[in-house]
């Protein structure tokens, strides 16, 4: 099978650049192992939150510039950091996503564990602030479900009330959610928004919520409805009569599964191959170039392609593996960024910035791989495969994967 491109790994990087690829005209495969650390997401898109010394950053534009050379945007070109980022929010709202954020000023997201942290883009229906002061509402409700435990609302309430919140907990019985509640891993939030998604079973919700807001000027839910999109969060909160807003919770991420999901129906949509479930264990390359690669599932079939993406993630998503010996890239053995100290891989300080994860491919300044120390041509690496930057301590994981891939798409295109 020939293809203009072949994508390996289906996650928030591969899906992004497969898009701009597709609409673009080209004959895009993505070819992708299982699921993405999408499902881990907080419901917001971050594009730079911290600096070096751990502030928090307003301008993520402007800060671009002192970051160090090895981080990808500087690879991709500082100036080149607002276009890339918009065309990567035009994306998202081309695949039926509404956001809010503004690529020149953070908000602040309000995490599973009730800490406030800076970031660029946020769907619409989840609770933001402005600044790190707080959240725009001086008295809140927030309302988990009974048998719920991915939702640390204490945690969360505490986090508000640091900020001069009042809140106060609720709980909500629902009786539609009666028989999965009798085994704890169904009570699971996507599990769970599949059952909340019926006319009745929301207004159910909406009554208890109006019968419990009393005095507070806001509602909060944890994100367990709208896993295919933002329909019956919609039909909610017109049937609450406060304004009403979701946290995400701990995984797996409701607002994660519909980003997957809408990226991947556009990528269809414009004519790109999503081979789901299929893990790319190797390939050929030949005279510094890729010639084809081999999957588990179809392994008596050579895809090939003019250009590879290698989209497959960090150590999570077995983008990058060790052993013993060595930090490693498992498809095709390619150089990394990594000390072959293993005693070096790791700070025994657990809050202090850990060295591994700003492992990852080694890329040149248009983020073509290499191989024994010779540049691959025709095979780019993007996402959070890529070394360089420690997505955790400055919050840049999902700007990096979609800036990056754009970079990518865009080169391919102009070759
Ligand atoms: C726990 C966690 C929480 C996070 N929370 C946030 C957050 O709140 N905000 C934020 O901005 N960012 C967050 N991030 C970072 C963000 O999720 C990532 O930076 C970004 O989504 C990475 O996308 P990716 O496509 O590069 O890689 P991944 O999402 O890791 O996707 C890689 C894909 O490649 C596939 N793959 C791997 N090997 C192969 C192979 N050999 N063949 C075929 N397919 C393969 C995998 O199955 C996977 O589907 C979080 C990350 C993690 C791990």
């Amino acid at each position: 099978m020939k293809f203009d491109n072949i994508i390996i790994g289906g996650g928030l990087s591969g899906l992004t650049c497969g898009i701009t690829l597709a609409k673009a005209g080209k004959k895009v495969a993505v070819i992708t192992a299982g699921q993405s650390t999408l499902h881990f997401c907080s419901g917001s898109f971050d594009l730079l939150g911290y600096d070096a010394e751990g502030k928090a950053i307003e301008n993520p534009v402007e800060a671009v510039a002192q970051l160090k050379e090895s981080h990808p945007y500087k690879k991709a070109g500082v100036e080149n950091i607002a276009s890339l980022a918009q065309d990567a929010a035009a994306i998202l709202t081309e695949c039926g996503l509404k956001l809010k954020g503004d690529i020149k000023r953070n908000h602040y997201r309000i995490t599973p564990m009730g800490v406030l942290k800076p970031t660029w883009l946020t769907l619409e229906e989840y609770l933001t602030a402005d600044s790190a002061a707080g959240v725009a509402y001086k008295k809140l409700v927030v309302a988990n479900i009974t048998g719920f435990h991915d939702f640390p609302v204490e945690f969360i309430a505490e986090g508000l009330r640091k900020t001069s919140t009042e809140v106060e907990v609720k709980t909500l019985s629902i009786p539609a959610l009666k028989e999965r509640r009798c085994s704890p891993s169904e009570m699971r939030s996507a599990n769970i928004s599949k059952v909340l998604s019926t006319e009745d079973t929301l207004q159910e919700i909406a009554d208890k919520l109006n019968s419990i807001a009393n005095d507070a000027e806001a509602i909060i839910l944890p994100a367990i409805i709208g896993i295919n999109n933002d329909e019956n969060i919609a039909i909610l909160k017109a049937k609450v009569n406060k304004p009403l807003f979701v946290i995400a919770t701990l995984p797996p991420s409701v607002p994660g599964v519909r980003v997957q999901k809408a990226l991947r129906s556009y990528f269809e949509k414009i004519g790109g191959v999503f081979m789901m479930g299929n893990k790319v264990c190797g390939g050929e390359i030949e005279d510094g170039k890729v010639k084809h690669i081999e999957t588990t599932l179809l392994p008596d079939e050579q895809l090939s392609a003019d250009n590879y993406i290698l989209a497959t993630g960090s150590f999570q998503s077995e983008g990058l593996m060790s052993n013993y010996v060595k930090v490693y890239e498992p498809v095709l053995d390619l150089d990394v960024d990594a000390s072959d100290k293993r005693t070096e891989w790791v700070d025994t300080m657990v809050y202090n910035a850990q060295p591994y994860m700003e492992y990852g491919v080694k890329t040149n300044n248009v983020f073509q791989t290499q191989k024994n120390g010779s540049t691959i041509e025709n095979l780019y690496a993007i996402g959070s495969v890529l070394s360089g930057h420690n997505a955790i301590k400055q919050a840049d994981g999902t700007g990096v994967s979609m800036v990056t891939a754009i970079a990518v798409a865009k080169n391919i295109l102009n070759k």
